[in-house]
Formats: C-alpha cells, structure tokens, sequence
C-alpha cells in the first residue's frame, strides 16, 4: 500500500508534517482506559514507533471501556493483546511491548524517545513516568479519569511545571490514586485496598482523544499546547484549563532544590540489604541502589566503609541520585 495514500486525509492539513510522526518514537506506559485510546489514535495516525508497556492481565470488567480488548483475550497480557491488535490496524508502524513492570523497562526502549504518553490509574505509577520524562527530557502527556470526569496535563520537562511542582496537591494527596483536581477522595486506609475506580468509555475516549490531540499537536510542532492541566467535567460539558506554576524548589525539575548534606547511620560488618532497607524506610524509596566510590553495592555484602565516605543513592523515584554522608557505628551490644 501506498503510505502517503493511508495518510492523504490528514496530510492536507495546512502545517501537518507527516514524516514527523512517521519518525517518532513514543512510550505509552499503561494500556487500559485511556492508553487503548491513545494507542489506536497514535497508530492510525502513523506514529512510527509505539512502544506499549503494561504488565497487567485482561478482565472482564476492563471491557466496558478498554476498546482493544474482547471476551477471548481475558487474562492474557493487555501490551501483547494491544500490540497484535496495533498492527493489524496499521501494518506500517513499529511496535514494541514490555509485558513487566515498568520499572523495569530496558534502556533500548527510553533511547531516542520522543515523547511520553502517561495513561495509568495511580499516582505513584505518574510520579515515575513524571522523573522519566524528566530524566531522558521529553514532553510527558499525561491522562486521569474518575466516572464522568477527566484531566490532561502536559509536561514540558524543565519549561513547564511537572508533576511534582504542582502547587494544588499535597503530597499526601500526591500519594493517593487518580484523582482529578477538586475531586473528594476517600481516606488512606480505604485506598490501600485495591481500589475500583469508576470508569466508563465515553470519558476514555474523550481523555483518549485529548491525550492523543496534544501529542500529535507536539510531535508536529503545530498549535498551543495545554497549558498545563485541562479538566473535564462531561457531567457539565466544562473544560476548565488550569495555569500551574514551576516550583523553583520542586524535588524533580527545581533549580533551587538541593538536599541537605544528611548523614546515615552503617553498622560495622553490617549486610548491605539491611543498611539499603533503612536508607528505604527513611526517604520513602521503593528499592533504591546504593553506589560507593563508583561501584554498587550488592545486597549480600557487608558494609565496607568509613565515616566520612560518601554514597549515591538512586531510586526509580527519583530522577538524580542524592548524595548521603556515612557516619560509621560499632554495633552496641
Ligand atoms: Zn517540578
């Protein structure tokens, strides 16, 4: 087939640059609700390269809204599902799936990346691909969606504020699942639980298309982009847009922000899983990698050190490593 046939339609748009998307390369991290949407647009619209990653199984109660998925694919992978039902849909494009956890995505897939479709259903999962789109510096268009309502926000890493700037969420709000802004959430310890978030396809699409809209609107370098955050309210037909601002403090793109010199306590002979576990409980990490004087500390070592010897510390959560000071103590019997 004649590529430039498939494209005609969009193509005479006025400004619309074809060869632009066909070399993009985009990461959509979640193919649920808004991620089956944005990932059929980006595909249609001949993005060159999807990259799609989700590590969940397919249920029945996904399909009232997640359009790739049918009755048979229950409890297969959603990114493999996703990503044989992209290409036959257009057989012209790359499209690459990572089954895992994000975290865990290799570096062939970050490299050479365009752009940043963020379409997950919880904010820590956001605050990662936030440092991501930080770290490799590309934009991050990002979705939520709660019943009838829905949000976008773009980031334009180090040029508009990102997800941890954001003045209008406090960081125990930050902490809990998508949730639009102006939304009442339920308390913490109901959210611990696996929380069932009411979704339906009408707002899928609509966010989808949003999403999608931005990023082709980026990638092609035509219009204005959010800025930076966009609510939906489809009970009401209101798009209300919000101007954030950049936090010169913020812990990710802040020039401002610089951790205190802080000390940490090793134990002589003390097992590296133990002193990584506390340095974890401490600064609120998930599994952070400890370096010293350039060499990573494996977690069946014990600790070889003195007071004064400094250590990096990186962790999915956070975009630059953060140096510590060690202060060496005997264990006390
Ligand atoms: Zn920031």
């Amino acid at each position: 087939m004649d590529e430039s046939e498939r494209y005609n339609r969009q193509s005479i748009i006025p400004d619309w640059d074809q060869s632009k998307l066909n070399s993009a390369k985009v990461l959509i991290l979640g193919i649920g609700a808004t991620g089956s949407y944005v990932a059929t647009n980006l595909a249609l619209t001949g993005v060159g390269e999807l990259i799609l990653v989700d590590f969940d199984t397919i249920e029945e109660s996904n399909l009232n809204r997640q359009l790739l998925f049918r009755n048979q694919d229950i409890g297969k992978n959603k990114a493999l599902v996703a990503g044989e039902r992209l290409q036959e849909l257009n057989p012209q494009i790359k499209i690459s799936v990572h089954t895992k956890n994000m975290e865990s995505l290799p570096r062939k897939y970050t490299r050479g990346l365009t752009l940043i479709a963020s379409c997950l259903d919880n904010f820590p999962g956001r605050r990662w691909a936030n440092s991501l789109a930080l770290r490799e510096r590309v934009p991050m268009v990002s979705g939520g969606m709660y019943a009838f309502l829905g949000n976008v926000q773009t980031v334009l890493p180090y040029e508009t504020p990102c997800f941890e700037c954001q003045p209008l969420i406090s960081q125990d709000k930050l902490s809990q699942a998508c949730t639009p802004l102006g939304e009442a959430r339920k308390d913490m310890a109901e959210e611990k639980e696996e929380v069932k978030l009411p979704s339906i396809s009408p707002i899928s699409s609509i966010i989808g298309g949003l999403m999608t809209q931005e990023i082709v609107k980026l990638l092609i370098s035509v219009g204005r982009p959010i800025n930076n955050y966009l609510f939906y309210d489809g009970l009401h037909n209101a798009f209300t847009e919000l101007e954030l601002s950049r936090n010169p403090n913020c812990p990710i793109c802040g020039e401002n922000y610089k951790l205190k010199e802080a000390e940490v306590i090793a134990f002589k002979g003390e097992k590296v899983s133990e002193f990584k576990n506390r340095i974890a409980y401490a600064f609120g990490m998930a599994d952070p990698m400890i370096t010293l004087r350039g060499k990573i500390l494996s977690p069946d070592d014990t600790i070889q050190c003195k007071s004064g010897d400094k250590i990096l510390v990186l962790d999915e959560r956070l975009a630059a490593p953060i140096a510590l000071k060690i202060k060496l103590k005997k264990v006390e019997d």
